[in-house]
């Protein structure tokens, strides 16, 4: 890549950033696209806000923004996309003439994701496992895609609670049903999409899952795990030994960033050009198949 006095910059916000795919996404996208485009890893120890408001004096054209800063970074933002605000959370600021403004694309990423696998959320019955940041957004992403009945578990059922009631508010219907880990039995009598967005599973941490009973496997018919790291999770291991199908998450990181790349640069990925970045992406993780 020739990096001369029209090379626009990109990057990711967070701490830590050392282990980032991103760079290898969005550098790969603009090299093949033709875009004069770089993206690198900034590492904000505390101060998002003056690093936002830096980057945009800097004619930064674009940001992600990852743990721990997808909340605060929101009192930076002179615009906010609607469905990113309800959410509370943004991955993605886009340069406006004013300064930046937010978007949510972890959500639009993962409706792509399991879109192009062919699953549905449409009048569907859902059981979404987790309450914490991102089970809230995939909650607000089902009740936006019409999703027909969510069965949210959690541990901790005052979490699951707190969504459901805020879920249920928003869109005016009594959708997100709150239940903990263990009430499965109380689960209308079939299979279902499943979405595991807890952090059980997650590398080190790769041989144990949120529901370890086989019996609650019955009930899913495809699994979505939003894990990648590994991406043979417990999770996805079980559903399969109990005839369902089931994908890792690491399509939704793939395509959070395609739909970023998109509001940056103001162009369509096409998906031939998305898979052979995953494809990419898979090779990086030791994925096969
Ligand atoms: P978080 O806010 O910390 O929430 C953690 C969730 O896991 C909570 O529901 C928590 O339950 C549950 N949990 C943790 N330890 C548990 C245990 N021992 N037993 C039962 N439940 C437990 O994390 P997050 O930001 O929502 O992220 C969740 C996962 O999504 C992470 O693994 C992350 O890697 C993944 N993710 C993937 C992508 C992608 O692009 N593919 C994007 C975003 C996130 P309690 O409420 O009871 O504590």
């Amino acid at each position: 890549m020739i990096i001369d006095g029209k090379t626009k910059v990109c990057g990711l916000i967070g701490k830590p950033v050392e282990h980032t795919m991103s760079p290898l996404i969005h550098n790969t996208l603009a090299e093949k696209i033709g875009l004069p485009l770089v993206y690198v890893p900034f590492l904000v120890e505390e101060d998002v806000i003056t690093a936002v408001q830096g980057a945009w004096q800097l004619n930064v054209l674009g940001m992600n923004i990852t743990v721990p800063y997808k909340s605060d970074v929101m009192a930076a933002l002179t615009e906010c996309d609607e469905l990113a605000a309800k959410i509370g959370a943004v991955n993605t600021l886009v340069r406006t003439k004013q300064g930046y403004k937010g978007y949510n694309t972890d959500i639009s990423g993962l409706y792509r994701a399991i879109s192009s696998e062919g699953i549905r959320i449409e009048n569907q019955k859902v059981i979404l496992l987790g309450a914490g940041g991102a089970a809230r957004a995939v909650a607000y992403l089902l009740a936006s895609y019409g999703a027909g009945k969510v069965f949210l578990m959690n541990r901790s059922l005052d979490k699951a609670e707190k969504i459901a009631a805020e879920v249920n508010q928003a869109f005016e219907k009594e959708l997100i049903v709150p239940m903990t880990l263990t009430d499965y039995s109380g689960l209308p009598r079939e299979k279902m999409l499943c979405i595991q967005a807890t952090s059980v599973g997650l590398a080190p941490d790769v041989d144990k899952t949120v529901i370890e009973d086989r019996e609650f496997y019955q009930w899913v018919h495809t699994g979505y795990d939003l894990i990648y790291r590994p991406a043979k999770t417990r999770f996805v291991q079980l559903v399969e030994e109990n005839g369902g199908v089931a994908f890792h998450g690491l399509k939704m990181l793939l395509y959070q960033a395609v739909e970023a790349f998109e509001l940056w640069n103001g162009v369509k990925v096409e998906e031939e050009l998305a898979l052979e970045i995953y494809e990419k992406m898979k090779g990086e993780m030791g994925i096969e198949e």
